[in-house]
């Protein structure tokens, strides 16, 4: 999709640090990491977000779950614990409208997510 900084990281037109990719998933490095490991991943195809998911995109939505668990491996977390993430919306911070599940681990973390209160 035209302007969709995840969409030209898929091309390569916008470099990233990737950790993992395949035939429908990419996975990269965040460009501003919260944790010791902070990785995206995404689909390949251009969906906007977790509300724009369509029947047909299931499956490729189902398998970012199985490349979050192999990311989390590669990343020694697994056994220590992570965080899958889709942020949607305003209220959730949602910055870039290309889905993505933030894969966040390598440090204990708080919940629920609300520090001011
Ligand atoms: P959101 O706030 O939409 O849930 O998450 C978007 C994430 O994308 C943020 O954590 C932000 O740091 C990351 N991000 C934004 N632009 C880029 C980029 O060009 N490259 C990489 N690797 N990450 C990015
Ligand atoms: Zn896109």
């Amino acid at each position: 999709m035209n302007g969709c900084i995840f969409c030209k990281i898929v091309t390569g037109e916008i470099p990233a640090t990737k950790v993992f990719e395949d035939e429908h998933a990419l996975a990269f490095r965040d460009l501003d990491p919260k944790a010791p490991t902070h990785v995206l991943v995404i689909p390949r195809k251009h969906i906007t977000g977790m509300t724009s998911i369509e029947p047909e995109d299931e499956a490729a939505v189902g398998h970012l779950f199985s490349v979050a668990t192999a990311v989390a491996k590669s990343e020694g977390i697994v056994r220590s614990g992570f965080r899958a993430i889709v942020n949607s919306g305003p209220d959730a911070g949602q910055s870039v409208y290309h889905l993505h599940m933030h894969v966040i681990g390598g440090k204990a973390m708080g919940w629920p997510p609300f520090p001011g209160d």
